[in-house]
């Protein structure tokens, strides 16, 4: 009884999609999860495998999706089978002007025509680099060199591009550069609503309360409640133009998101279950070859980017990330989702079914071992990347847990630096 109740307010949210303005999403979400987590303790966590079996194979099926995480998460995600279609209609719908960020690549996708109609736009070139807190500042200065601020960022592309959206609602709403606002914890007034519409799945960035920036000194999110989308529309169609190579890249940091917080000392019980799944879902995926665009993988990719997401809010991921970071500083053209797979091939020894895995995938996809030497990172970075990368404490203890400080020494980071850059 009480389950279909709560599902009756999940259908209330799925019509918002086609312009009901007399139900508050966040409501219905932080409902639907209260739920959730009577459900979980009923059933999911008892019956490990059940989401697997319900994953969808074509696109009706996952609009009809039912929410398959469990960690609450702040956004309201809308699972769609048109997605520009959709997200025009509801800002039509709903309103509001809206401001699009989107990912120049889309320019020469015709599915993507509709956007490149709008006039209150800028693109983003995402191949050229990560965004930067540069980025960030200059579009603020710009949008508020106009006669008046759009209602709504909206973010169109892959992680870097909203990122680049959610940091730029943030820091529309407050009086600092973006660099002032990497890192935890910091007081923050709410920023500009942003809507995201992820175009490659797997950072779970499109409902994340994280926007990942390179600033002057150093890569670092922005990491604050505010800086979650409140609406991320997600149709896994909209991949289907990517390039096998960032198919491949992404899906690994979907991995790793995946395998860290399932190995993770101090990640919650909900958010170790959706990663559990995630794990398996971007496993398949990684096993079954992205070198042509499917849509069953596609669906599989979306749902377990989604995991990643929930499965950050509570959780926390370890090794892997902590030492990506230091290689991150020290090359401003490395991908991350290059740099963790880089990490995790220096981390046999801590992670051996990791490293495994990420041989074997690497392996089946044809791509060589990606090497940081390629990335112009030699024996001069070590010290540097090693202070970076011991800099993340939380990481290490969730990989550690108690004790973690004698175990994550300088001399036992110092160590896979050098394997790093001899590799
Ligand atoms: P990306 O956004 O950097 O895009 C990778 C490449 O794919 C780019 O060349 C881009 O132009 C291209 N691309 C994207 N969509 C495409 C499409 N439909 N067709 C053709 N090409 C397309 O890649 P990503 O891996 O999604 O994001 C990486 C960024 O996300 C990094 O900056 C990383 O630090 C960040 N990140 C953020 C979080 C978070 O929680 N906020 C989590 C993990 C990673
Ligand atoms: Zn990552």
């Amino acid at each position: 009884m009480q389950y279909t109740f709560f599902r009756r307010f999940f259908v209330c949210q799925r019509q918002n999609l086609i312009g009901r303005r007399d139900v508050s999403v966040f409501e219905v979400r932080f409902m639907f999860r209260a739920h959730n987590s009577i459900r979980k303790i009923n059933s999911w966590n008892l019956k490990e495998g059940l989401i697997m079996k319900n994953v969808p194979s074509d696109i009706s099926g996952f609009t009809a999706l039912d929410p398959w995480w469990r960690t609450g998460v702040p956004t309201c995600i809308l699972c769609s089978g048109n997605g520009i279609d959709d997200i025009l209609r509801k800002i039509k719908q709903e309103d509001v002007q809206a401001f699009f960020l989107v990912d120049s690549v889309l320019e020469k996708q015709p599915l993507f025509a509709p956007l490149f109609i709008e006039q209150s736009k800028m693109l983003f070139n995402a191949s050229a680099s990560e965004p930067r807190t540069d980025d960030v500042d200059q579009i603020v200065e710009f949008l508020r060199s106009r006669d008046s601020l759009p209602d709504v960022i909206v973010g169109v592309g892959g992680g870097s591009t909203m990122d680049l959206a959610k940091a730029v609602g943030i820091c529309l709403a407050n009086p600092g550069k973006a660099r002032d606002y990497q890192g935890y914890g910091m007081d923050l007034k709410k920023g500009h609503p942003v809507w995201v519409l992820p175009t490659l799945n797997g950072t779970g960035a499109e409902i994340t309360p994280i926007a990942v920036l390179r600033g002057p000194e150093k890569k670092l999110g922005i990491n604050h409640p505010y800086a979650a989308p409140a609406v991320a529309v997600i149709d896994p169609r909209l991949s289907s133009g990517v390039k096998p190579f960032n198919r491949f890249f992404t899906m690994m940091d979907c991995y790793f998101h995946h395998y860290e917080i399932v190995k993770s000392k101090t990640s919650s019980a909900d958010a170790v279950q959706d990663a559990r799944d995630g794990l398996k879902l971007a496993t398949e995926v990684l096993d079954s070859g992205v070198q042509e665009y499917n849509v069953e993988n596609a669906i599989k990719s979306a749902m377990a980017s989604i995991l990643g997401g929930s499965s950050t809010i509570g959780g926390r991921v370890g090794a892997v990330h902590a030492i990506s970071y230091g290689l991150s500083n020290s090359a401003p053209g490395l991908p991350h989702s290059i740099a963790v797979t880089i990490s995790m091939l220096a981390l046999q020894e801590l992670y051996p079914d990791g490293y495994e895995d990420t041989v074997r995938f690497l392996e089946g996809s044809g791509l060589s071992m990606p090497k940081a030497s390629e990335y112009g990172i030699g024996e001069g970075e070590i010290e540097k990347m090693t202070s970076v990368a011991l800099g993340m404490e939380k990481l290490w203890q969730s990989c550690f847990g108690e004790g973690w400080e004698g175990k994550a020494s300088r001399t036992f980071v110092y160590d896979i630096y050098k394997r790093i850059v001899n590799g």
